[in-house]
């Protein structure tokens, strides 16, 4: 009994401290908020617009324009943004809320994932696949409730995969009838995305495709048994990295089977070729979304940027550890396969686009780690316009894209007038230079402002622990 009311004792404490912590993170919550002399992307891919005014109240963006005509409301608390360039909160397509910590565990960062998340930028995030799908709910309530500062999540359910995965938290489905029974089991708990991974049969993955279609959701994969085009023809909505995981350039291909030769198929891939441009095309024809997750693929690249040192110091010593040891031994091998598939598969998403395909970006926290929330948002933008994407159409990729695809696109994705006051403040002008974008104070979600730099201060040392 004692124990008992020790235990709610404790519970409760540690309840009301992080509902203390949240409020620390706030910089302004006033009703009525206009920033003056801003630069301004707005989302939609349009050039940046300079000198604005843009004013919130109530969490609703209500003005935006030159700042010589737009009225500043009297009651308005201002903020002076000359030098300062504003972004939609980001919306984020293949995040998770776990973290590789080694020995093939996948840990749930229930504490500190959902505020790097918003630090980071992110407003709005789908987890394209889970290890732990009921904290992923409770979570989304609790940001919901506002007791936890964090993004507006699209849940996933657990991956939908076939037996050959050496991941302890992953299922293996029994065929078409239980993947059946997964989709609704997870649907009536509230998810609202799908993912299909690697070892998936055809017959699974389009059941798994009707009955998520039957109950108003959409489907994802992280394919390699079943090719691209195999999956376009069964009805799929989204594709997950990019062309990185397309089986449908190796020879001799055997029907669902995962090959052990995707990359060397896809790097002796002529990106410029009728193969490369029907698969493209066949894809925008399906409209299939396709969503970019650069970050977790340079994490394996030789001679590319480590993880930022800031980003590392949120890592637990014993995790920061295992990320310098593999960072190290990625350096240390010459890998001009890898070195080639990145530079190339990064332009093949720009193909698509020029083609007219629907690009989405995400980070993918996986790998052996060193793709950070808080930071990985940013370095995705970053990698989008090393490969040749606009400023203003890497935002577009990272905030409108995927608002459509989720169809949220009337309520968030852009900066205009009547959407959510969710606002990313870059201090000085990525337009010039891209990494400018690192420097981002204040992060607003519903007309709430956050400071960056305190959720960073507390969330040191936790990621690999919670
Ligand atoms: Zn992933």
């Amino acid at each position: 009994m004692r124990h008992a009311i020790c235990l709610t004792i404790a519970l409760l404490t540690a309840a009301t401290s992080a509902h203390a912590d949240e409020k620390d993170y706030i910089a302004y919550s006033q009703p009525t908020i206009a920033f003056v002399h801003a630069s301004v992307v707005d989302g939609t891919g349009a050039k940046v617009r300079r000198d604005q005014t843009l004013v919130v109240d109530k969490g609703r963006i209500v003005a935006l324009g030159d700042a010589k005509r737009v009225k500043i409301p009297t009651d308005a608390q201002q903020i002076d943004a000359h030098g300062k360039t504003l972004l939609p909160g980001f919306v984020m397509m293949h995040e998770h809320l776990f973290y590789p910590t080694g020995h093939r565990a996948y840990t749930e960062m229930v504490y500190s994932f959902p505020r790097l998340y918003l630090a980071g930028g992110t407003t709005t995030m789908r987890t394209a696949g889970t290890m732990m799908p009921y904290a992923d709910l409770n979570l989304r309530r609790e940001i919901d409730k506002g007791t936890v500062a964090g993004p507006d999540i699209d849940v996933t359910a657990p991956y939908l995969n076939g037996p050959g995965l050496p991941i302890l938290g992953v299922n293996a489905l029994g065929g078409v009838d239980d993947a059946e029974r997964m989709v609704n089991y997870w649907a009536d708990e509230g998810v609202t995305s799908y993912k299909a991974y690697m070892h998936i049969r055809r017959d699974e993955l389009q059941r798994i495709i009707e009955v998520a279609h039957r109950r108003g959701h959409k489907v994802t994969a992280h394919l390699c048994s079943v090719t691209y085009r195999e999956a376009i023809d069964l009805g799929i909505d989204n594709l997950e990295h990019g062309f990185f995981v397309a089986s449908d350039f190796v020879k001799d291909k055997q029907a669902d089977v995962c090959p052990g030769t995707v990359n060397s198929s896809l790097a002796a891939l002529d990106i410029d070729s009728p193969e490369a441009k029907a698969l493209i095309k066949h894809l925008v024809d399906h409209h299939v979304a396709l969503t970019s997750t650069l970050t977790v693929f340079e994490t394996f690249v030789p001679g590319r940027p480590k993880a930022p040192q800031a980003a590392l110091d949120l890592l637990i010593p014993e995790i920061r550890a295992q990320y310098e040891k593999s960072w190290d031994g990625v350096q240390a091998k010459p890998n001009p396969e890898q070195v080639a598939l990145f530079a190339k598969l990064g332009k093949l998403e720009k193909r698509f686009v020029e083609a007219g395909g629907l690009l989405m970006a995400g980070t993918d926290p996986t790998g052996y780690g060193g793709v950070v929330p808080g930071y990985s948002g940013k370095r995705q933008i970053e990698l989008l316009v090393e490969n040749g994407f606009r400023f203003e159409d890497a935002i577009r990729i990272s905030t409108l894209n995927g608002a459509k695809f989720l169809g949220r696109d009337k309520d968030v994705g852009t900066l205009e007038v009547g959407k959510r006051a969710d606002i990313v403040v870059v201090d000085g002008d990525p337009l010039q230079q891209t990494s400018a974008i690192e420097n981002m104070p204040l992060v607003f979600k519903n007309g709430v402002g956050y400071k960056t730099e305190a959720i960073f201060a507390a969330m040191k040392n936790t990621v690999g622990l919670n």
